[in-house]
């Protein structure tokens, strides 16, 4: 497939060639404008100004140029400018819709959302469901981290931004461009107020996910405002074809038109000024300088997109403004640090308040190169701020657009200090280190190294060096290199399909498995016959998905040993080689306890999610699950182990619902209205595809879109035993559980394995623990001298006559550190090394 730019440079000849019929000339002309090419960069342009030679980009232009002249006539701070784009294309027929969450859970390849559109791609694009309204304008949040060494330094860059997005989906017939173009145009004309001669529109081409189009970029003062795709094209084959939606595209920066509606030098000021003045304060920076407003006009000459050498860059700068090189980077880099802070809380905030959280991989990788970065800034010049306190401040001026983020301030607040004892604890095993590597060079490799294993920032390694007098050089775009590298781990990789066979064409499989999870036996038809697989045209076997097991049993007298999917067609593996043919009538029948067992189990996990999400916090998500006959478990999103206590909490709320008798509805609901009535949180278990969604709903509790098998009221369930908890990673826990049954059946194993150890141990059940912790210690001193270890001490004073065999193992397997099941053996092995060791 082409790349975005590939195709861009095909074929922006070919629609350059015939503007007439690729872009919306005659709306265009309708403003009086004509068509010029732009001498430097050669694009083709519109404007009032037939004389004009270049176009109105800022590179070709040297820099923006309406922070002087002040182009806009009306002046709106971030909010404002957000409520009058609002009001005016109401007037065309916009509804507003709110911001989808800036996680994207909804989509199988991305992380994060980057563009309003990607809110709409796949299912709106490709016809599935239906706009949330049509046509429609929403300010959405998105999250982009290829640029974030420029953030700060060149006055107009962010990771976190809203992108206005004005959108329609329409038939071919209706799709209007020129009339799209109006509409927009007066956004310019009456919102921001600029005079017509102002306004220049370029010929562009979009491209993206395969779709592609003509675009038209409105910009004035040297600073594109915006950018309007009509997306009609998909790439095909070799060529391309018509969408069968065609789609309105527009993507307008809302910090950029704030910036540019009120002309203040930098976007930060326009963007958060409430931030920006406290910020001052804390770092007793002085703004309204000489040299400060003579920096401002040329601070776009420091992008690192743009720039081959930095260096050359700063010195350009100051022979302009006549200030040497080092005065103006001591004045202006810790400006840059405190724009950069108040530039990176914003983005986090909404991160972690739509459920993100900071980590070593994945999507959180990035989030965490925020919150380091922004910390490393605040250590390097000891500033007295936490970053919680930033975030409560963008959240209090978020609020008429974003009410949401005050919502979950406290969360944000527990994450983020949790980081930042994590960065201390970082930073001092990084003094020593530093101290190691000193009397090497320390190259950039090395810096990536140290940041990409240990997480320790440039910054650190830098002052720490410079203590003792030694200089290291870190390159500019440290943090784009690091977010480069990790590029493809920000986005999700696709799920390898594990079986993989020919089957041609089969109609889709009938799944009886979603009327009744009871249901034990069914007629259906053999469809299709391959070696020792067979496909029915229904079928009651649940094929592995969801992370549940599938089921097993028989189809006539042959034995079904795995069960599996291959898009909608479910195909049993059969443990020989049947002599079915197409078309035989048969009769199937599943294991109904294995069945039970884990449709306990799935639920179970929905329930465990529940409560982890009610005690720990709105963060909480799955990230991965497992129901097996033995035992479920559930990985969820969350920033530190979870502790007995907590365990204990989880456990006990889970039973509390259990024990609410609440009826679960299952059912089919079309993707836009599950999405209208549950939110974005029911794709739990990831993206799935589909115009109908499989609503899982305990009222009140829990909804998500599942396809498991599920038992009909919480308290079928039984009960849940939760077994341990572990993280896996740096922002995933796992929680092991068993519910049911499977409960009843540990708690024999339980008094079994205890039994057992007051055996050897020769003492009645209630003294194990303690006779356990006595022996380990002897052991201990004779085998291996170690320490006394205090932390077994308190584990014995409990109340053993009234414990139950379960806990009294549990005591035991902790004092042994050990797993339960290891108990019996690990004590015969101590007394047998211990015995030895006081006979020798
Ligand atoms: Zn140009
Ligand atoms: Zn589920």
């Amino acid at each position: 497939m082409l790349t975005p730019k590939q195709i861009k440079n095909k074929y922006i000849p070919e629609y350059q060639k015939n503007p007439n019929k690729y872009y919306p000339v005659e709306a265009i002309k309708s403003f009086g404008f004509t068509r010029n090419q732009c001498g430097i960069c050669k694009k083709f342009f519109w404007d009032l100004d037939s004389k004009r030679q270049i176009c109105d980009d800022s590179s070709c232009t040297e820099g923006f140029t309406f922070i002087d002249k002040k182009y806009a006539k009306n002046k709106m701070n971030y909010v404002e400018t957000w409520k009058k784009f609002v009001s005016i294309l109401k007037t065309h027929g916009y509804k507003e819709i709110k911001r989808y969450p800036v996680t994207a859970r909804w989509r199988d390849d991305l992380n994060f959302v980057e563009a309003s559109i990607d809110n709409f791609i796949p299912y709106v694009i490709n016809g599935e469901i239906k706009p949330p309204a049509n046509p429609l304008i929403v300010p959405q949040f998105c999250l982009r981290f290829n640029d974030v060494d420029n953030v700060g330094i060149t006055n107009s860059h962010f990771t976190g931004f809203v992108m206005v997005g004005q959108h329609r989906f329409e038939q071919p017939k209706d799709y209007d461009p020129n009339a799209y173009l109006k509409h927009l145009m007066d956004w310019f004309l009456k919102g921001l107020r600029i005079d017509l001669k102002d306004i220049t529109l370029h010929e562009e081409v979009w491209a993206g996910s395969g779709k592609f189009g003509p675009a038209i970029e409105f910009f004035s003062g040297g600073l594109e405002l915006c950018n309007q795709v009509y997306m009609q094209y998909e790439v095909y084959k070799k060529s391309y074809r018509d969408l069968k939606l065609k789609t309105l595209d527009m993507g307008l920066g809302l910090e950029r038109n704030t910036w540019f509606s009120q002309g203040t030098n930098t976007a930060y000021e326009s963007v958060f000024p409430n931030v920006c003045k406290k910020l001052y304060q804390i770092g007793g920076l002085n703004v309204d300088n000489e040299l400060m407003r003579k920096f401002l006009p040329y601070a776009s000459y420091l992008n690192l997109d743009e720039v081959d050498d930095i260096n050359k860059a700063w010195l350009r700068i100051s022979e302009k403004i006549g200030v040497d090189v080092k005065t103006l980077k001591d004045e202006i880099i810790p400006l840059a640090g405190l724009y950069s802070i108040g530039e990176h809380t914003r983005a986090l905030l909404v991160a972690l308040s739509d459920g993100a959280l900071p980590s070593n991989s994945g999507g959180g990788y990035n989030l965490r190169m925020l919150l380091r970065r922004s910390l490393g800034f605040i250590d390097k010049y000891n500033w007295e701020v936490k970053l919680h306190e930033i975030c409560k401040w963008h959240a209090d001026y978020l609020k008429p657009i974003f009410p949401e983020l005050s919502k979950n301030l406290n969360e944000v607040q527990t994450i983020l200090d949790y980081e930042e004892t994590k960065f201390n604890s970082t930073k001092k095993r990084s003094k020593k280190l530093v101290f190691k590597i000193l009397n090497k060079d320390i190259k950039t490799s090395k810096l990536i190294e140290l940041y990409d294993s240990q997480g320790i920032p440039p910054e650190i390694i830098k002052t720490e060096a410079r203590s003792i007098g030694k200089e290291i050089y870190v390159p500019d775009n440290f943090y784009s290199m690091i977010s480069e590298l990790h590029k493809e781990r920000g986005h999700k990789l696709h799920k390898k399909k594990e079986i993989n066979i020919e089957i041609g064409f089969v109609e889709d499989t009938k799944r009886l498995y979603y009327e009744d999870y009871k249901l034990g036996e069914f007629d259906a038809k053999v469809l299709k016959v391959i070696d020792n697989y067979v496909i029915l045209d229904q079928t009651i076997f649940y094929p592995t998905s969801g992370g549940q097991l599938h089921d097993i049993g028989f189809i006539n007298d042959y034995e079904v040993i795995e069960v599996f999917k291959q898009d909608n067609v479910i195909i049993h593996k059969l443990k020989h080689k049947s002599l079915f043919k197409e078309g035989d009538n048969v009769v199937g029948k599943i294991n109904l306890e294995r069945r039970q067992i884990l449709a306990r189990h799935h639920t179970a996990t929905h329930i465990v999610n529940a409560a982890c999400k009610f005690l720990l916090g709105n963060h909480i998500n799955q990230a991965g699950a497992k129901k097996t006959t033995s035992k479920a478990h559930l990985d969820i999103t969350h920033y530190k182990t979870i502790s007995d206590n907590e365990l204990e909490l989880i456990e006990k709320k889970a039973n509390e619902i259990v024990n609410k008798n609440i009826p679960i509805s299952l059912s089919f609901v079309d993707r836009d209205e599950a999405e209208k009535l549950y939110g974005m949180s029911i794709y739990q278990g990831g993206a799935v595809p589909g115009k109908k969604l499989r609503i899982v709903n305990i009222p009140k509790i829990d909804v998500e879109c599942c396809g498991g098998t599920h038992v009909l009221n919480t308290s079928e369930v039984g009960v849940i035993k939760i077994l341990r908890s572990s993280k896996i990673s740096d922002s995933v826990v796992r929680i092991e559980f068993i519910a049911g049954s499977r409960v009843k059946d540990q708690l024999n194993k339980s008094s079994n394995l205890l039994e057992e150890s007051a055996r050897i141990l020769d003492v009645t059940k209630n003294v194990v623990p303690a006779r356990a912790k006595e022996l380990f210690d002897k052991w201990k001193k004779v085998v291996k001298k170690k320490k006394y270890d205090k932390d077994d001490l308190h584990l014995i004073n409990f109340d053993s006559e009234n414990s139950s065999d379960e806990d009294l193992l549990k005591k035991t397997a902790l004092i042994l550190k050990t797993q339960a099941e290891h108990v019996p053996k690990t004590l015969k092995r101590f007394i047998k090394e211990w015995k030895e060791k006081i006979s020798e």
